[in-house]
């Protein structure tokens, strides 16, 4: 359907596309429904690579065990998205299309190097998630492509991710951080430039064993945060490295 009755919004969970929607910001007037489709909602393992189907709602991620035990960080995020209707209805696979760079999900399936699984009638893609999006809110997935799944490959070393809000529950992030303590360190953070980030020059400080005061000026240093309606470019710049020393210090051997 989407190859040969083009132009369709697909629709998963429906909680960004009805925002959208009644904010008048979505002129979209066919969809396609994709809730019904079980086969996209499973989650499994083979060889050792972890598979989230993406319309596993967060929900569903925070009761899996496999994403537990293999992603905790993940099923953290998933926790902290919304409230409990949002996470009965949102997927993972609507957070990653629809590419918001506060997207809580997305600095961790950056740090655990993901692939997304792109499916159309022509065949299955797969695009590692560090060049799946292109700028702001634009990605390479295809008007006649879904995201399938989400593939994670084991991850070695001890896991972070924190959201900072107005609130515990119900807001959009004003930071977000996903780190691994792994050889190298791995560090993403959302809401801090037109796209989800991993901050190489930082990451590269960290693993030359500078000290954490100095990785910290380098990330204030690297990320572009703006000022918008949920905070100020100073705090979100402040804020990240403070996130970056919490970090360094609670995963410290
Ligand atoms: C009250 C409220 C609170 C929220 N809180 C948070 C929050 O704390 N953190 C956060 O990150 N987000 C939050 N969101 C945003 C939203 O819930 C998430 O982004 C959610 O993951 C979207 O998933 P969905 O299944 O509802 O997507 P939908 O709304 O169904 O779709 C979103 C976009 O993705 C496309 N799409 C969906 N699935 C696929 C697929 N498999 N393949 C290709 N394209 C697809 C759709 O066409 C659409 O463009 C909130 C939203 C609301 C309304």
């Amino acid at each position: 359907m989407l190859r040969d009755e083009a132009p369709l919004v697909p629709l998963a969970g429906c909680t960004d596309v009805y925002v959208g929607l009644n904010f008048g910001t979505l002129a979209a007037k066919r969809f396609l429904d994709l809730w019904s489709l079980d086969e996209l909602r499973k989650i499994w393992i083979t060889d050792g690579v972890l598979s989230i189907g993406a319309l596993a709602t967060y929900t569903e991620i925070i009761r899996s065990s496999l994403v537990r035990k293999r992603l905790p960080i993940l099923a953290a995020a998933a926790s902290e998205i919304g409230g409990v209707q949002i996470q009965n209805r949102g997927t993972l696979g609507g957070n990653i299309a629809n590419g918001s760079p506060a997207g809580d999900a997305l600095p961790v399936l950056a740090v655990a190097e993901a692939a997304l699984v792109l499916a159309s009638a022509g065949g299955i893609r797969r695009v590692p998630f560090h060049s799946f999006y292109t700028g702001y809110r634009k990605s390479v997935l295809r008007a006649d492509e879904l995201i399938a799944s989400i593939e994670i490959p084991r991850i070695h070393g001890r896991q972070w991710f924190r959201k900072v809000g107005t609130r515990a529950a119900q807001a959009i992030s004003k930071v977000v951080m996903a780190a691994v303590r792994s050889d190298p360190v791995r560090v993403s953070l959302g809401s801090v430039a037109p796209t989800v980030v991993r901050v190489p020059k930082t990451e590269a400080a960290l693993a030359a064993g500078e000290p954490i005061e100095d990785a910290r000026r380098t990330l204030e240093a690297e990320i572009q945060p703006i000022d918008d309606l949920r905070s100020t470019a100073e705090y979100r710049r402040r804020i990240s490295g403070n996130l970056l020393e919490r970090f360094w210090s609670e995963t410290a051997p």
